[in-house]
């Protein structure tokens, strides 16, 4: 791919997760040229890794299908990087990078994994719950092996049912978050009933599974790789045997591309109004960076987002009142799975928090802001950029992360390299050569 190729569309989507997906949908029906481009070898975000339009008649098919017929160009294993200049991203894909030119752009990156860390934490075949499922849905045997599922909210269950079904044994699912917010979320499901019978449905997949509140990991310990876990098990210390440990702390949204952009950010979710335009005029944002809400409230909010890039603002209109039910959702899992304080104490003053460039617990206690941190130690800087030790910090210390900065994942040099060079080129045609 050479940078000279320009793509241009009227709407662009960026992630292929169910908003993007149903963001590109929506907007290619009404006529207009769309793009969604993804990261991954195909479209299907998080929950549907691996599915497609041919299995059976599920939500993800129709979703699928629907983006199929529409219309829209599939552009998978692209990777947005950079903004080069207005209305323009820079994409990376296994052959080389372009530009994307688009009128609207519909952001949709989803969120990711929080992690916390604990001794023995970067031990071999400890991960992230949602990791684990996705290592497995692209083929990882996990058939006979013992996974403990540890951490915080609804994910949990949902990677717990996946691995089970596919051989795994479980001998206990770790949630922090105590009975009593469990069971107040339980009693708030009744406005939402199609979550009672999928929270049924996964209860009687689970059965035989014990769910433990008011649980989570203390240590994971081994020589090579991980043989076994210390939990607080209601209040009692007990050493369990497993091959892995499968462990998230509820999502993050991903904000770095918005926060690129110039969208603002308030409490960790990109601001959007009444039809998912963020505060830059043009750019809509759909999905998990506006607020973790599950599946549903990412379907709406990508409809919503696609139909109103595209200039059909009536149609729009007719989906706030699903969004606004939907958003309530959202609310209730906030409020139950907000991390407890004893989680700030589980690292020793030797566990690596910042695992790309081996930052300790300690060496981190003696900075007062992330910037001073990521200064004086490195913190932040290695190949994640903060994607992970910066919602930890944030949580651990109350750091706020300040900024982010081109390329907002890795790129290759050549890429820089021509990057560079455009700049300078820009650089002369502004100042005459001079
Ligand atoms: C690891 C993980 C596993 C999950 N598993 C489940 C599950 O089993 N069941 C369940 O109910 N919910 C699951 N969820 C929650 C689920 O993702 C949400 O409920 C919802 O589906 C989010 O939809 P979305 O479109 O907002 O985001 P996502 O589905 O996350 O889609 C975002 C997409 O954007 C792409 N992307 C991001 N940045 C870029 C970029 N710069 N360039 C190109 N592409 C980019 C990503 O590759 C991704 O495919 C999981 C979440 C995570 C983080």
């Amino acid at each position: 791919m050479n940078r000279e190729e320009r793509h241009h569309f009227d709407v662009l989507v960026i992630g292929g997760g169910p908003a993007g997906m149903a963001a590109a949908a929506c907007a290619a029906e009404c006529g207009v040229r769309v793009g969604i481009v993804d990261e991954n070898p195909s479209i299907g975000g998080q929950i549907w890794r691996g599915e497609s339009n041919g299995q059976r008649n599920t939500d993800a098919s129709k979703w699928f299908q629907r983006v199929s017929m529409s219309g829209a160009a599939v552009l998978c294993g692209w990777r947005v990087v950079h903004q080069p200049e207005e209305n323009v991203l820079l994409a990376e894909n296994p052959s080389g990078f372009c530009d994307l030119k688009y009128r609207r752009l519909v952001l949709a990156p989803g969120a990711r994994e929080r992690f916390l860390p604990f001794p023995g934490w970067t031990l071999p075949n400890v991960m992230g719950a949602g990791g684990l499922q996705a290592m497995v849905k692209c083929g990882l045997p996990i058939r006979g092996k013992r996974v403990i599922v540890a951490g915080t909210g609804p994910l949990l269950l949902a990677v717990a049912d996946y691995l089970r079904k596919h051989g795994a044994e479980i001998p206990v699912i770790c949630e922090q978050a105590s009975w009593r917010s469990l069971a107040k979320f339980g009693l708030a499901l009744v406005s939402w009933p199609a979550k009672i019978v999928q929270g049924i449905g996964l209860k009687l997949d689970l059965a035989g599974v014990p769910l433990a509140a008011n649980s989570w990991p203390l240590a994971a310990h081994g020589q090579k790789t991980l043989d076994r876990v210390t939990v607080s098990r209601a209040g009692r210390v007990e050493d369990i045997p497993c091959d892995y440990l499968a462990c998230g702390f509820h999502l993050v949204p991903n904000t770095e591309l918005p926060l690129l952009l110039g969208c603002a950010v308030g409490n960790g979710c990109v601001q959007v109004d009444e039809f998912q335009e963020t505060t830059i005029s043009s750019v809509f944002c759909a999905g998990e960076p506006t607020s973790i809400g599950g599946v549903e409230l990412a379907l709406i909010e990508g409809q919503i987002a696609g139909l109103a890039a595209a200039g059909r603002t009536t149609e729009a209109r007719a989906r706030f009142d699903k969004r606004k039910k939907a958003r309530g959702f959202a609310q209730l899992l906030d409020q139950t799975f907000r991390l407890r304080a004893e989680l700030r104490s589980l690292s020793l003053p030797e566990t690596v928090v910042c695992r790309c460039e081996d930052v300790s617990y300690w060496r981190l206690r003696q900075h007062t802001s992330w910037r001073s941190a990521k200064l004086h130690t490195r913190c932040g800087m290695g190949p994640c950029q903060g994607r992970v030790c910066g919602p930890t910090t944030q949580f651990l210390f109350k750091w706020k992360p300040d900024s982010v900065r081109p390329p907002v994942f890795p790129a290759r040099v050549e890429t820089l390299a021509a990057l560079a060079r455009q700049l300078e080129v820009q650089h002369s045609e502004l100042t005459g050569g001079h």
